[in-house]
């Protein structure tokens, strides 16, 4: 039975955290040599240490403004204030109050001014909060006005994430280019004039409202988390105490290999742009397109428009594909000349977006397929980092079409002679 001090602990733990860190999605901590610290240079306040296969966030000294969520590839930092689905579901719950098919985000410096109606926008402490999962996810909707409202960055003590915010901002609508969506996004520093309070005694009373109904929603969080911790506390303490080096905080086999992980943020925008992209005709193009590139990198003869990438004779990059400029998805090449084979890229790929195919072989036995998925690419470079003989690349700009093609596309590298051994200086950490 939690005592009252569990109470005030939980309590002060739940109030001082606003973003928590899913520690074996960080690809920081999943290899020593990962180059990613894009959290770390982010983060206004800085909360957040990175290395050593270390990921720590200093709850006291973190603002909640959500910047370091935004950028982290592998979404490996998840934030509670508020969560992603309740945020979704806030923003379309203000649209169905407007009437206008306008989407409102505002920040909490802004709403807290009492001027827009609270009923027609929802609040985030701060617009770093906002991603691109999200607006595309609102486009996905039918939604094609997004407003982001924000109290005037300039003089705000979280100013310095607002550049963050017009990246965001620019990347969406990249990606909503990429299917035609008409979506127009705007930053504000003015409520637009059909969602402005129109009855201050009213904004007052659900500014009142929404203080209990949030307060009734924390209690009920503080009353849940304590139970669970009570329970924890109870069935877990030895095996806690057990789990002390990194290949048992990660979960990883005999091989070193770590368990690998579905990038939802990658899934969830894939299938808004898929939606929109139905809508507008724009997939079916692009579709054709991927089909035509298969068509002709299978050819492979045609010298007008072979692949000039000897390295990569699948890579679509020749075909004068329209490209996306996206911090989501990656475009990845391999050097064949350089690479030695060692799997080490394979082995480390959190996503799987780079494995050996299953699919076919080439003719010639001293040479092997990787398979790679350009929407399953978070674009983390861990591939790239751990790659002894530097002969990967990892481009932001993805071709469109591969990024919608549902086959993987092969990439050829050489047969290792004698199989790597990987992880040895791990084992015992
Ligand atoms: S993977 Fe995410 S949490 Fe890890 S260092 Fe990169 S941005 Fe930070
Ligand atoms: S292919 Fe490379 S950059 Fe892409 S998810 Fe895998 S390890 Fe990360």
């Amino acid at each position: 039975m939690p005592t009252i001090n569990d109470v005030m602990e939980m309590a002060e733990l739940l109030r001082s955290k606003s973003v928590v860190a899913v520690e074996d999605h960080c690809v920081a901590v999943r290899n020593r040599n990962a180059s990613c610290r894009l959290c770390a240079d982010a983060c206004i306040a800085d909360a957040i240490t990175v290395g050593k296969n270390e990921l720590a966030i200093d709850a006291g000294a973190c603002v909640a403004c959500g910047a370091c969520v935004a950028v982290c590839p592998t979404a490996a930092l998840v934030s509670l204030d508020p969560m992603d689905e309740d945020l979704a579901v806030a923003v379309a719950g203000a649209v169905a109050q407007t009437g206008t098919g306008t989407a409102c985000v505002a920040c909490a410096r802004m709403a807290a001014r009492q001027l827009g109606d609270p009923e027609k926008f929802a609040c985030v402490p701060c617009l770093g909060r906002v991603t691109e999962s999200l607006i595309v996810g609102l486009a996905a909707h039918g939604i094609e006005d997004i407003v982001l409202v924000d109290g005037t960055c300039a003089t705000c003590k979280y100013g310095a994430v607002s550049p963050a915010v017009d990246e965001t901002v620019d990347a969406a609508a990249s990606l909503l280019e990429a299917v035609d969506a008409p979506v127009v996004i705007a930053r504000a520093s003015e409520f637009p004039p059909e969602l402005l309070a129109h009855d201050a005694l009213a904004v007052r009373r659900a500014a009142r409202r929404g203080f209990f109904t949030q307060a009734g929603g924390y209690a009920k969080n503080v009353t849940m988390t304590v139970a669970e911790k009570a329970v924890a506390d109870a069935l877990h303490q030895d095996q806690k105490q057990k789990l002390r080096t990194l290949r048992e905080r990660l979960g990883a086999g005999k091989s070193g290999k770590m368990p690998t992980f579905v990038p939802e943020r990658n899934m969830r925008i894939m299938d808004a742009l898929c939606q929109v992209g139905e809508r507008t005709g724009a997939l079916e193009a692009i579709m054709r397109a991927a089909e035509e590139g298969e068509a002709v990198a299978n050819a492979g003869a045609d010298a007008a428009v072979a692949p000039t990438d000897a390295a990569n004779p699948a890579t679509p990059a020749a075909l004068s594909a329209p490209v996306l400029s996206t911090r989501h998805f990656g475009a990845l090449s391999i050097d064949a000349e350089k690479c030695s084979g060692c799997g080490m890229c394979v082995m480390f790929c959190p996503t799987e977006a780079l494995k050996y195919s299953t699919l076919e072989e080439p003719a010639d036995e001293d040479l092997r397929y990787l398979e790679f998925q350009a929407a399953d690419c978070t674009q983390c470079r861990l591939c790239v980092d751990v790659c002894l003989r530097h002969c990967i690349e990892l481009s932001r700009e993805v071709p469109v079409p591969e990024l919608f093609d549902f086959e993987p596309r092969l990439v050829e590298i050489p047969r290792p002679k004698k199989p790597a051994k990987l992880f040895n200086r791990n084992r015992n950490r």
